[in-house]
């Protein structure tokens, strides 16, 4: 109890007052009793000198009542009587008085009691004789006075006064030390007394201000340490009382509270900083990504409307290292019998890019997926490659589900470029077919699907772009215009699929027989065209010459059934800058030209008639 009630400064507080409070009250009664003594003391002492004092009047009242009785006997004269009776009286009220002074003091009281007696016996013995005398009879009354009782009385009476006196007197010695004594404690007990308790007093303030100061130091100390930013700052100093203990430990769970938010601010704020860093370096990445879509853009809408092969790998070769800066590559697509990669572009320093290599020397291409050596000997080296120490990249090109090429690239692609890469075949992938697409729908419109040659439509224009550039040029042009002769004998004897395959063997033998810049037309039917931009007459007639022969030895089958030889009627016109550049007229005269061939029996070349000497007389 006393232990948990010290732990508490409320309890401390509480037990120094107690302490100090109970310390003024025993002052206070000390004092009481030391007054109360004292005045016992001052009693005594006046009651001493009043029993003296009654012991001396007793003496005086009996020796003045013996006087009287001496005086009268002697000399028969009343008036010293008068007095005897009042001091006999008195004698005997202050021996009763001393009784009652002495009941107190048992010695003293039979002492005083023993006085009484005698003195009673004394006042008998005195008034015995007095009254003798009173009735006449002096001389019996001297008798009794001259033996000697009286004042043997007389001797016993003072005896024992002095007795009682002087026991009293020895009494009133002690009681006065006594007093004397209590008289120096009265004057000592406050002068201890009260510095006695005002040091408690101090005592007990500067217990409790220390008891108070120490923990409020140690707590001031940690708040300050923790305002500070020491977030393990705890108030751990043995703190004493029971209300500082409570104070600190609820101080300790507020700071474990506020370190534990404040950590979780921390790691907020380191949260919140790394998004905004990663926000930043999106934005960066997003930025990065929307000028590269940008650029693929631009490199996509040009491949779309680049016209040829040419244009489609001029294209390439300038966007591509743009979009991969650094890396050499080549662009490769599969030929018309897509049994060869050919290769359409290239950039870079490149080292090893054939011009064209077979399909399945491709790992990526026999997979359909992207193929990469990023260190040698982590993966198969592709055939088209060779090199075992090469480090590479084959990206087939997809589209519509279908290979139409490949992306080769040298080196490494870094995983921050695969974006790039995966749009970039994309990209190209799509143009490419868009490319194709293209080209095989030109084909249609300027082809003739029988046998391939190009058709009416496109000789005419062609016919009209190569006056148009011969003209300037000043080069001579010539046109042929040539018709199988009945040639609908093979529809009907062998049938119309025959038909189809003698118009094929005849547009074969046409092109071989012509250059790349000549353009062979199939006209309509089983008539054909041919411009020869830049011909002379001779070396044209030359070369009909020669195609009517080779037509004319050329053996056509259908089936099992030869279908006979196939001959062919021809007619020439040369067109020279100075003429008219209108291109059905000299259709017409190749086909007059034609038309008298027929007339002249067929299977033979014919020229116009019409061509100027000038330029007859230059060929
Ligand atoms: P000529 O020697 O006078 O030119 O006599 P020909 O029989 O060759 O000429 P004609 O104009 O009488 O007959 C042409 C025939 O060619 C008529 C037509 O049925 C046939 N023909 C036209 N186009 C085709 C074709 O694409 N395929 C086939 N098999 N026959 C065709
Ligand atoms: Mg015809
Ligand atoms: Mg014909």
């Amino acid at each position: 109890m006393s232990a948990f009630s010290l732990s508490s400064l409320s309890a401390r507080i509480g037990w120094l007052g107690a302490c100090v409070s109970l310390a003024m009250l025993a002052l206070a009664l000390l004092l009481v009793d030391a007054s109360v003594r004292m005045k016992a003391s001052l009693d005594w002492v006046s009651r001493t000198e009043q029993l003296i004092h009654k012991i001396d009047e007793t003496m005086a009242d009996l020796r003045e009542a013996e006087s009287g009785q001496r005086g009268f006997l002697l000399t028969h004269d009343r008036s010293y009587a008068r007095n005897f009776d009042y001091r006999t009286i008195e004698a005997t009220n202050d021996t009763v008085a001393l009784a009652a002074l002495t009941r107190d003091n048992p010695e003293q009281h039979d002492r005083a009691v023993a006085l009484q007696r005698i003195v009673a016996q004394k006042i008998a013995s005195l008034r015995m004789p007095l009254a003798l005398g009173q009735s006449g009879h002096f001389a019996e009354a001297i008798a009794i006075v001259a033996n000697g009782h009286g004042r043997n009385l007389m001797d016993e009476v003072a005896r024992r006064a002095g007795q009682l006196r002087d026991e009293e007197r020895d009494l009133l010695a002690v009681r006065l030390y006594a007093a004397e004594q209590q008289s120096a404690w009265n004057r000592h007990l406050p002068l201890v007394g009260g510095p006695t308790i005002i040091a408690l007093f101090a005592v007990a303030v500067v217990l409790i201000i220390r008891g108070v100061r120490r923990p409020i130091r140690s707590m001031l100390r940690s708040m300050r340490a923790f305002g500070e930013g020491d977030r393990d700052a705890r108030v751990t100093d043995a703190i004493g009382t029971a209300e500082f203990r409570a104070l600190a430990e609820a101080y300790n769970a507020m700071a474990d509270r506020l370190a534990a938010a404040g950590s979780l601010q921390a790691a907020s704020d380191a949260d919140l900083q790394r998004a905004n860093a990663e926000l930043r370096c999106n934005a960066d990445t997003l930025q990065a990504r929307s000028e590269m879509i940008e650029l693929l853009g631009g490199m996509s809408h040009r491949m779309q409307t680049a016209r040829t092969d040419a244009e489609l790998a001029a294209v390439i070769a300038c966007f591509v290292p743009r979009v991969l800066p650094s890396v050499p590559g080549a662009l490769y697509a599969h030929n018309h019998s897509r049994n060869l990669l050919i290769r359409l572009a290239s950039w870079g320093d490149l080292s090893r890019a054939r011009e064209a290599f077979p399909p399945e020397q491709c790992w990526g291409l026999r997979r359909g997926q992207g193929h990469y050596i990023v260190e040698p000997g982590t993966d198969v080296i592709c055939a088209h490659v060779g090199d075992p120490g090469a480090v590479y990249h084959c990206e087939p090109l997809l589209a519509g589900g279908e290979v139409i090429g490949l992306l080769y690239l040298e080196g490494v692609v870094e995983a921050e470029s695969r974006f790039r890469l995966a749009v970039l075949t994309e990209n190209i992938a799509s143009a490419l077919l868009n490319h194709q697409l293209q080209r095989g729908l030109r084909e249609q419109t300027i082809r003739d699907p029988l046998t391939a040659l190009f058709n009416r439509r496109y000789m005419e224009e062609a016919l009209a772009i190569e006056i148009a550039r011969a003209a300037p040029a000043g080069t001579p042009l010539g046109l042929v215009m040539c018709d199988v002769d009945h040639f609908k004998r093979f529809n009907d004897e062998f049938g119309h699929d025959a038909g189809d395959i003698v118009l094929r063997a005849v547009a074969t033998e046409m092109t071989r027989h012509f250059r790349d810049g000549d353009v062979v037309c199939r006209y309509g039917g089983e008539e054909f065209t041919i411009i020869a931009p830049g011909a002379m007459l001779p070396v044209l007639l030359g070369r009909v010459e020669r195609l009517r022969i080779a037509i004319a030895e050329t053996s056509v089958r259908h089936g099992d059934r030869a279908l006979g030889a196939i001959r062919m009627s021809f007619g020439i016109a040369m067109w020279y800058p100075e003429m008219d550049r209108d291109g059905s007229t000299l259709i017409q005269r190749a086909d007059n030209a034609l038309y008298r061939a027929k007339r002249a029996g067929r299977d033979q070349v014919m020229i116009a008639d019409e061509v100027p000497a000038l330029s007859i007389a230059a060929e």
